[in-house]
């Protein structure tokens, strides 16, 4: 059913209104109306989702897919005799309307689900006005005011970008959201950041076929990950041909949108490129949410502050999700929705569920890809002291690259970080092919409490890369 688009002709009283329709505000939404309550949801952008769906997770991932498989298409080609595949062409602009039509699609399910569990979905902008009523500003139309004995706010977040006073011509780069516009195939880009954005976007530029370039404060990626993770990209990255500017901050950018831009580094070398790509970070978007006037108490960055109950400081106003400012992943907005709903609209069972925020499994698509959960070594060190530390290791090259040039053939290097003399594992960090898939598996261990021993006890599946996590000496 389409989105109601103007104030409804009775007084209604819900019970939950939720303001935000992305992964957190759809699942928590979706979970309260299952228990028979009488639900609204409101967002303002026309496709629903939210990031994960219409510029985050899913159109990335086909992206990723797509540079896989242009990997693939070498090693067939180069390594495993397929005759007949020449040096893969991505079509890009046949492609992207594609994916967006894929995408579409997928708005109009989140639709369809919601009317499914009867939650009223209200298309436009939701600002608090008192902790009990939320003020709705249609796409066209009059305002007017929806009222909820309990509201969450879920409203995500957005790319920041250098402002133009900061770094003059800044604004000529694009962000994230800017990426999955994009009509054409970029054929050289400057991507700055290290995080998971910069390394998976310029992951896939790179292996399409563009001439990609990496632009980093320090001298590695992913600093805030097991350095084994930043050690091993790190020159993978540059090994494949992407060109990483380590200890390098953009100062000046010139040049025309859709033309050749210049991109000045402090150290005075510049970039030629035809895309500027800013993935340095996402905020919190709180300017019309309301917060100020209802008193919902925010950190410096902006984020609602929440207790482990994802309550704010309100007592009937809660917040999941990247607005939370905790562990800015779809899986996490759902779940911290979800069991919010559990928890207030499921009864007795449900009264102590909540989201704990440890042991969260996350994987960068990066290639090859990387996955991660618990503590990296020097959080274990920190934490427990060194004497009660005891790392495993292992790098290697998986079966598939056997016969693959040595030049082509992906690392693999895995880490198991274990604690105390039982040699809990607290820390599992893996890359190399495949590792994304793995990584579900073994986050139920870790989140179970296994041991070093528990590992050792289940016999290897073989030939994979991931008995090697069983087998480690
Ligand atoms: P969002 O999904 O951002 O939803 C917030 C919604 O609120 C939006 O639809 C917005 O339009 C709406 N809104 C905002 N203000 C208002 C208002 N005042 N009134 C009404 N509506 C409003 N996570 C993963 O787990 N795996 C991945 O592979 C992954 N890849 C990513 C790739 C990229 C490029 C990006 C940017 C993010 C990625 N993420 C990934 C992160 C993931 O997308 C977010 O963590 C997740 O979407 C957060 O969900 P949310 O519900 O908190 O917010
Ligand atoms: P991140 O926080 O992951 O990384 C941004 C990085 O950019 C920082 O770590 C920092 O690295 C660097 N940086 C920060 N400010 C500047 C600056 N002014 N100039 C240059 N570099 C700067 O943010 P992303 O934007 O990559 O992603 C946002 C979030 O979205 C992620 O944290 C993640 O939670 C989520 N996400 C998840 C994905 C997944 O699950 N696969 C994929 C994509 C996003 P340094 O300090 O080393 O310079």
């Amino acid at each position: 059913m389409a989105p109601i688009t103007k104030k409804p002709a009775e007084d209604v009283k819900y019970d939950y209104l939720c303001i935000g329709g992305g992964s957190g505000g759809v699942a928590s939404s979706r979970r309260a109306a299952s228990y028979g309550k009488k639900v609204a949801l409101v967002e303002v952008s026309p496709n629903l989702g939210g990031t994960c769906v219409n510029v985050g997770c899913v159109p990335k991932k086909i992206m990723w897919h797509a540079a896989d498989l242009a990997d693939k298409i070498r090693h067939a080609s180069s390594g495993y005799h397929f005759a007949g595949l020449s040096e893969p062409a991505f079509d890009w602009k046949t492609f992207k309307p594609q994916r967006d039509a894929y995408i579409r699609r997928l708005n109009k399910i989140y639709e369809n689900n919601l009317d499914k569990e009867h939650v009223d979905y209200y298309a436009g902008r939701g600002t608090l006005i008192s902790p009990t009523s939320v003020e709705v500003t249609p796409p066209s139309g009059e305002k007017y005011i929806l009222n909820a004995d309990k509201i969450l706010l879920a409203t995500g977040g957005k790319p920041t970008i250098p402002s133009d006073d900061d770094i003059p011509g800044a604004s000529l780069g694009i962000d994230s959201d800017g990426f999955f516009d994009l009509e054409e195939q970029p054929k050289r880009v400057a991507v700055v950041g290290a995080g998971y954005i910069a390394v998976e976007l310029a992951g896939v530029l790179h292996t399409l076929g563009s001439e990609t370039h990496v632009i980093i404060r320090h001298d590695r990626v992913l600093r805030t990950f097991d350095p084994l993770l930043q050690d091993t990209l790190t020159p993978w990255m540059e090994h494949t041909g992407i060109k990483v500017h380590k200890n390098s901050n953009v100062v000046k950018v010139e040049g025309q949108k859709g033309q050749t831009l210049t991109v000045h580094k402090a150290d005075g070398s510049k970039v030629e490129v035809d895309c500027l790509l800013w993935a340095i970070g996402r905020h919190s978007d709180i300017a019309a949410l309301g917060l100020d006037k209802v008193g919902v108490e925010t950190d410096a960055k902006g984020n609602v502050k929440t207790d482990e109950w994802q309550k704010s400081n309100i007592d009937n106003i809660y917040s999941v999700g990247d607005l939370t400012g905790k562990w800015e992943l779809t899986p996490v907005a759902i779940a911290a929705g979800r069991r919010l709903s559990n928890r207030l609209f499921g009864g007795e069972k449900f009264k102590n569920d909540r989201l704990k925020y440890e042991d969260i499994p996350s994987v960068v698509f990066s290639h090859p890809t990387i996955g991660t959960v618990g503590l990296t070594e020097p959080e274990a060190r920190k934490k427990y002291g060194d004497d009660k530390v005891k790392i495993y290791k292992s790098s290697f090259r998986s079966l598939y690259f056997s016969q693959i040039a040595e030049e082509h053939k992906e690392p693999t290097a895995y880490k198991l970080v274990c604690v105390g003399e039982e040699e809990r594992v607290v820390g599992l960090h893996i890359i190399g092919q495949g590792s994304d898939e793995i990584l579900q598996g073994f986050s139920v261990a870790v989140k179970m409490g296994a041991t070093k021993q528990d590992f050792d006890d289940t016999v290897a599946i073989h030939p994979t890369s991931s008995e090697e996590l069983v087998t480690m000496r």
